[in-house]
């Protein structure tokens, strides 16, 4: 399996048959495993071999497969799947620090994941924010006690691509882990290990489901973080994966190539489609060469992502106007979806952050984030720029 390309991986790796041979990835839809004796149970709470499972809030068959089939893909030794992004980021960073520790991460964070370092702070974690972008920035936070940095590689909703590898340099030069959330970049365009992160975090709800069905998460690292730092963390606290939603992931992983390659392909399609429209002040995409961190997204990815940033004018009403008269395109927060969806950061996803953090991220009343699916790109062009006529 070594050997084999991420398209055969994507399809095969992790696959656990049972004696009937079934084709499909079969749904444990179990919480508990009956044990042939009580030493045998006894043996297994010692230490459970690959096959041996003990609880699904510990580990079930079909989200093994899921586990397996990840760091297959994404180079890691192991895996951890979680029952949502959240529970990824939140499990990562809980798991490994304690009061007194210090973090560094990127300012330009999910709004769900600026509120897990706010907790953090709660229990006496230091954090501190940084502009993700600026490596003099990450050198100059970094501290002997420093743990942990974490960051988006690429921001929500503003597109900034990071430099994983310097910012991975820098960390490691005082032995912090660093933890990538690496949701654009997407497990199809991830290079985070040849990068250099130690932990990388998935919101599987996003492109690896792909069709919007079920929220989960996964967590991929070494062996020793994932089983002997993560596991015992996210197996006592509850954050399990249900082995039915692991199951859809496993199929949505099947078809995971051929969809974000289209999606990003259809997202420079717009992109440079759109760039200069009279109704835009600005289009953001790492894909096109105008983009601050295009060369860098180009190194780290090779492709813009599948997410396409665009500044309406007119503010808050013209981006308003823009949303209501779409009409393939659907109003929604979810990302990564077959469906293209778009998103009025402002007032949804970041509406909880206060006015002069929103300015200092460049989350504009007109910004508005399209998360570009499968359709046909003429179609979505047409219905953009429909749209862009009403603002
Ligand atoms: C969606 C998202 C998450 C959270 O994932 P959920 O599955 O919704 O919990 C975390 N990080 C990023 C960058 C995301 O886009």
């Amino acid at each position: 399996m070594a050997d084999w390309k991420t398209r055969t991986k994507l399809i095969h790796a992790g696959a656990r048959r049972s004696q009937y041979g079934e084709m499909s990835e079969a749904i444990y839809l179990t919480q508990g495993f009956v044990y042939e004796s009580a030493e045998q149970a006894e043996a297994r709470f010692i230490e459970s071999g690959p096959d041996e499972f003990i609880y699904a809030r510990y580990g079930n068959p079909t989200v093994r497969m899921f586990e397996e089939r990840m760091a297959a893909i994404e180079g890691t030794e192991d895996a951890f799947a979680t029952a949502s992004g959240m529970a990824a980021v939140n499990g990562a960073l809980t798991s490994m620090l304690k009061a007194g520790d210090h973090v560094v991460a990127a300012r330009a964070l999910f709004g769900s994941c600026l509120y897990v370092l706010e907790i953090l702070g709660r229990f006496g974690v230091d954090v501190t924010l940084v502009d993700g972008t600026d490596p003099d920035q990450w050198r100059a936070a970094m501290r002997p006690d420093t743990k942990a940095v974490f960051l988006e590689s690429v921001s929500n909703p503003t597109l900034e691509v990071i430099d994983v590898k310097s910012v991975c340099e820098i960390a490691h030069g005082v032995g912090a882990i660093v933890i990538v959330d690496n949701v654009f970049a997407t497990p199809t365009f991830s290079k985070a290990v040849e990068l250099g992160a130690d932990v990388i975090v998935y919101s599987a709800t996003k492109h690896i489901d792909g069709g919007g069905r079920c929220l989960g998460g996964v967590v991929c690292g070494s062996k020793a973080y994932i089983r002997k730092v993560l596991e015992p963390y996210l197996k006592h606290t509850g954050a399990a994966l249900s082995p039915f939603n692991a199951w859809v992931m496993l199929k949505g992983l099947e078809t995971l190539d051929l969809r974000v390659k289209a999606q990003a392909a259809n997202s420079l399609a717009l992109a440079e489609a759109l760039e200069g429209h009279e109704k835009l002040a600005r289009v953001i995409y790492p894909g096109l060469r105008g983009h601050a961190q295009h060369g860098i997204a180009m190194e780290q990815m090779g492709a813009g992502g599948t997410v396409v940033t665009l500044e309406v004018k007119g503010g808050q009403a013209g981006a308003f106007r823009f949303l209501n008269a779409l009409e393939i395109v659907k109003i929604s927060n979810n990302l990564g979806d077959a469906k293209s969806i778009i998103t009025h950061p402002a007032t949804t996803t970041h509406q909880r952050l206060p006015a002069d953090q929103k300015a200092m991220l460049g989350i504009t009343p007109g910004l508005v984030r399209l998360s570009v699916g499968i359709e046909d790109a003429g179609d979505l062009l047409a219905d953009l720029r429909q749209a862009l006529d009403a603002v």
